[in-house]
């Protein structure tokens, strides 16, 4: 028996990442995972290194009728869920003065819009004594240089989880956040040029108080312990960063 086993566990943005990287400490552990996310080949990707335990459904988080699909799916396979991690999530970076009107609200209609929906849509299918994390981002709480869109997205995910977390507590659900500093998951790769990529990197891990980039595997231990061991902890947002908005 493992520690997750009878256990139901959704995860968004699942394929890659910190998503990916909870989904495999879950399914390890005798969770049946389902992951969410936009790519067709990095789902199946994914699940082929899940193994049994683990199921797939491509969508977009922006997208109510996508969400309605996803919810379909989680009541007819998984039943009840014991889970949840609202984590599917752009880090596009733009300066101020030149931010675009389609960034912005890109940014927000995933990151933000995507987030809630998220949680309304599959509340229902919570079970009782469920976990909601939320993946915030140590940028909520500080002036980084060109993250003034994605940070308020995140402070507003952030404003989420205690609001939730009201009003999902009569159901005896906890609604947290984690916030992981920088970790490398490919994903600055994948928005920046390289030079820009490696020009960040190297600011975040000089900044950083430990000298380095978080795992996903780290980011992935707090966020199971946020839905399933933190069961006196409600509202809150746990930085997983190094130390870097604390030191
Ligand atoms: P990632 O790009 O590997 O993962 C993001 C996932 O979200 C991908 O699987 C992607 O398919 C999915 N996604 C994006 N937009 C989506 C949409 N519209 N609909 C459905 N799925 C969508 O990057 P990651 O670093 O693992 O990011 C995971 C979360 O962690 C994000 O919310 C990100 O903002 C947050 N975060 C990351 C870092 C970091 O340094 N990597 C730091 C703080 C917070």
């Amino acid at each position: 028996m493992g520690k997750y086993s009878d256990k139901n566990a959704v995860i968004t943005g699942g394929g890659s990442g910190i998503g990916f990287a909870t989904a495999e400490l879950l399914a390890d552990g005798g969770a049946r995972v389902m992951i969410t996310g936009r790519s067709e080949a990095t789902l199946d990707a994914a699940r082929e290194r899940l193994g049994r335990n683990a199921l797939a459904v491509r969508g977009d988080v922006s997208s109510l009728s996508d969400l309605d699909a996803l919810a379909e799916r989680v009541k007819g396979e998984l039943g009840t869920v014991d889970a949840l991690f609202v984590n599917a999530g752009i880090a596009t970076l733009t300066p101020f003065g030149s931010t675009t009107e389609e960034t912005y609200d890109e940014l927000f209609a995933t990151n933000v819009k995507g987030a809630y929906f998220t949680v309304q849509k599959l509340a229902p299918l919570l079970g009782e004594g469920a976990g909601v994390v939320l993946t915030t981002s140590v940028a909520n709480v500080m002036g980084l240089l060109d993250s003034s869109v994605y940070a308020a997205g995140k402070a507003a995910l952030r404003s989420m989880a205690r609001s939730f977390s009201r009003e999902l507590l009569p159901r005896g659900i906890r609604v947290n956040a984690v916030s992981p500093g920088p970790v490398d998951t490919g994903a600055l790769d994948r928005t920046m040029t390289a030079e820009a990529a490696e020009r960040f990197k190297a600011e975040r891990v000089a900044d950083n108080p430990m000298r380095r980039f978080g795992t996903p595997e780290e980011i992935a231990r707090a966020a199971a312990f946020l839905a399933f061991d933190a069961t006196y902890t409600t509202g809150a947002e746990f930085a997983v960063d190094g130390g870097a908005t604390q030191l």
